[in-house]
């Protein structure tokens, strides 16, 4: 069993850097823990450019709060939620209700969970819904 375990444990890969990803967390979750990543895809379009926000012309800056990405090859735009729903959200996890250390890979998509917006995941073990809330700060505007 615990061979299978390991073998389960090593078919995520993870993230080498935050370029790559539109989304990392790791955290506390009750007396479990989670980390949790979503990956930057290719253009649905030309499938060559890797979606991405767009960058501020002026200042060369990559404008962190736009509502759309943006294909660098080919110009196509996609809504950051509509896009966002398309990708995989990917989790390594200790389950805070049995302890099981385990991987879970499961849509991009906040729902709202006992109130709070969270991707929700599932415990292979005893099959408890984990969520990842959304951090507060994470929708404040300070400008
Ligand atoms: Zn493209
Ligand atoms: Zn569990």
């Amino acid at each position: 069993m615990k061979l299978l375990k390991k073998e389960v444990m090593s078919i995520l890969r993870e993230p080498e850097s935050m370029n790559e990803l539109v989304y990392f967390t790791q955290r506390g979750v009750g007396k479990g823990n989670v980390k949790a990543w979503a990956r930057k895809s290719l253009c649905p379009k030309c499938k060559k450019g890797t979606m991405s926000k767009p960058v501020d012309e002026k200042t060369g800056k990559v404008k962190i709060r736009a509502k759309e990405y943006l294909c660098p090859e080919c110009g196509y735009m996609i809504e950051k939620i509509a896009y966002e729903e398309t990708l995989e959200c990917e989790v390594i996890y200790t389950c805070p209700e049995c302890n099981n250390s385990g991987e879970a890979s499961v849509p991009f998509k906040w729902r709202t969970f006992q109130g709070m917006k969270s991707v929700l995941f599932q415990c292979d073990k005893c099959k408890a819904k984990i969520p990842i809330t959304k951090k507060m700060k994470e929708k404040s505007n300070k400008n």
